[in-house]
């Protein structure tokens, strides 16, 4: 996540005062939620991110309590881990937020990748509760499922910065240089493969896609067309977030 903070510090016209909001980024694999908190990250608006997906593969090797397989296996087969695997690391990573920086109930704080299950909502709901918040905005970005493929399939990293390319949609200006750190190592991330992906979204449709109308209900959702450029999508993520600032 150093990634962003060499760039050039944006002053955005739309610069408002967002103090305390939960946002869950909701979305199949690939479809540019974790660009777009990488942006909100770097931004003035003092986002911290909670990416399940991050925290996960940090913790590869570690064995999923009552199974045989690693965390790193599941994850690597496009399968869901169970909902207390992963709600016990939210709340251990938002104890950890506390003990840095302070109460959060005034902390803006994005979650990307979790909730991905009904019983993973609910439980957020409960912590953001426990940590004297609420979830204020649910963003889904919707997407067609063939760009999807797309942009997962095509999707690697610099192996130093971080910054995220594509082979069908954004190339380096100068091929196999990085962009941002003139680096020539790039990784693929190891669940990007395709049968991995295939698993992946169909668990998502069997078990995230629910969220949006469970989202509905609670009166905290709001979509937006991701596959609109980075630009488009950011104005329409900003749109919501300025909702009631305006
Ligand atoms: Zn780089």
């Amino acid at each position: 996540m150093e990634v962003t903070k060499t760039k050039t510090k944006e002053k955005s016209p739309e610069k408002v005062k967002i103090k305390g909001k939960w946002v869950v980024l909701l979305g199949a694999p690939g479809c540019g939620k974790g660009t777009q908190s990488e942006y909100l990250i770097a931004s003035d608006f003092n986002f911290k991110v909670v990416s399940v997906g991050e925290i996960l593969r940090h913790n590869k090797s570690t064995i999923v309590p009552g199974q045989v397989k690693t965390i790193g296996e599941i994850i690597g087969a496009g399968l869901l881990l169970p909902d207390e695997v992963v709600t016990g690391v939210v709340k251990l990573e938002l104890q950890k937020m506390q003990s840095l920086m302070g109460n959060l109930a005034d902390k803006n704080i994005i979650f990307d990748g979790f909730p991905r299950t009904i019983g993973q909502a609910k439980a957020l709901n409960e912590l953001a509760i426990e940590f004297k918040n609420s979830i204020d905005y649910v963003i889904n970005f919707e997407i067609a499922e063939d760009i999807l493929f797309k942009r997962i399939l095509g999707r690697y990293k610099c192996s130093n910065c971080g910054k995220i390319y594509n082979d069908y949609f954004l190339q380096p200006k100068v091929s196999g240089i990085c962009d941002q750190c003139g680096n020539n190592g790039f990784n693929k991330r190891g669940d990007d493969n395709e049968a991995a992906l295939r698993v992946r979204i169909v668990e998502y449709y069997k078990n995230t896609y629910p969220l949006i109308n469970f989202y509905k209900e609670m009166g905290t959702l709001y979509n937006i067309d991701a596959e609109k450029d980075f630009e488009q999508v950011k104005y329409c993520v900003l749109q919501i977030l300025n909702k009631e600032y305006k």
